[in-house]
């Protein structure tokens, strides 16, 4: 088998390499370009494997091969959709990497194999190789960051879906009517981004404070800064705040109602909580796992719900894993 892979996990600030021998030897990473619309992107990538590659010492005939993350749906393991904080409509960006490193390394495109998918499923690869979910082979895992992700990962691979929308966990809807702060950024009422996301969290403290008299440190805060953070918020609940605590119980009553639900169709081995948010560590993932096993079928609830563990690295460690699998199931070592 060939020694070397490289991940790549495309961000629309930043894009993230690793190279990966026996273990993970070097990870750098380069500005996105997004200007002329994205169009310097695959050129640049290309262009810092090949530096890398003559830095280390890697031979093309050692390479097995790059997997990479996109921010968008990838249906095929190339063609990514509408990916528009890169200015991207539809990329063939698998191909077209693959390209532009056989131009480089004067060798052919099918000699560098490249394979893409979503970042978020990426991601819950990485965790199921050699983080949270490590010797689990069937995963779901929900990203809390900005938004709410997720990444679905059945048998070992990642599963895309029909049309690359496996694994949008923050699109469920299941926001009961009483605590629905506005419309989500996907034009739908309810969904679970719109309460459990760092933006979401922040609304819906708000939204709790003005309907309710309950004292809180929070309401201090808001006079004091004008404004409240997610970490706030675990803060207080952590020291008791009974308001804080009312708002956590409730967030992640929806988040244990929509793993809950997914478990239901996927029977996971194990659930893991990932992105910023889950910066507030055991106090949250305990919370989830409260709710998830109240409302999960009586044969799912035991489905241990844990931390993601590799933070903002998991990506390249699921990008570089994409191909070490596939090519250990060539080799039928999986
Ligand atoms: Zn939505």
């Amino acid at each position: 088998m060939k020694k070397w892979t490289i991940g790549v996990d495309v961000g629309g600030t930043e894009i993230k390499f690793g190279l990966f021998g026996d273990s993970l030897k070097e990870k750098w990473f380069i500005p996105t370009n997004v200007s002329e619309h994205g169009s310097h992107i695959l050129p640049e990538i290309a262009e810092t494997i090949v530096d890398k590659c003559r830095i280390f010492g890697v031979d093309i005939t050692n390479l097995a091969g790059v997997g990479m993350g996109l921010p968008g749906p990838v249906p095929d393991g190339n063609m990514v959709r509408g990916c528009v904080n890169l200015g991207w409509s539809n990329v063939a960006a698998a191909r077209e990497l693959s390209e532009l490193l056989a131009g480089a390394f004067s060798c052919q495109p099918e000699d560098i194999p490249v394979r893409a998918a979503n970042d978020a499923n990426v991601a819950a690869l990485g965790e199921m190789w050699l983080g949270g979910g490590k010797s689990c082979k069937s995963l779901i895992m929900v990203t809390l960051g900005t938004g709410v992700g997720g990444g679905v990962v059945i048998d070992g691979r990642i599963y895309n879906g029909a049309s690359g929308c496996a694994g949008e966990i923050g699109h469920i809807i299941c926001v009961d009517e009483k605590d629905i702060t506005g419309n989500c950024s996907c034009g739908n009422r309810g969904c679970l981004e719109q309460i459990a996301s760092a933006t979401g969290i922040v609304k819906y403290a708000r939204h709790y404070l003005d309907e309710t008299d309950i004292p809180s440190v929070l309401r201090e805060l808001l006079r004091e800064k004008g404004n409240i953070s997610t970490k706030d918020v675990f803060d207080a609940g952590k020291n008791g705040d009974e308001a804080a605590e009312q708002i956590i119980d409730t967030v992640t009553k929806y988040l244990g109602r929509a793993l809950a639900g997914i478990s239901a169709v996927i029977n996971p081995e194990c659930i893991l909580i990932g992105g910023g948010v889950s910066a507030a560590g055991e106090y949250l993932r305990e919370k989830v796992a409260h709710h998830f096993r109240e409302q999960a079928f009586s044969e799912l609830k035991n489905t241990p719900v844990r931390l993601a563990v590799l933070g903002n690295e998991a990506g390249i460690f699921g990008a570089a894993y994409m191909m070490i699998s596939e090519r250990m199931r060539e080799d039928s070592i999986l």
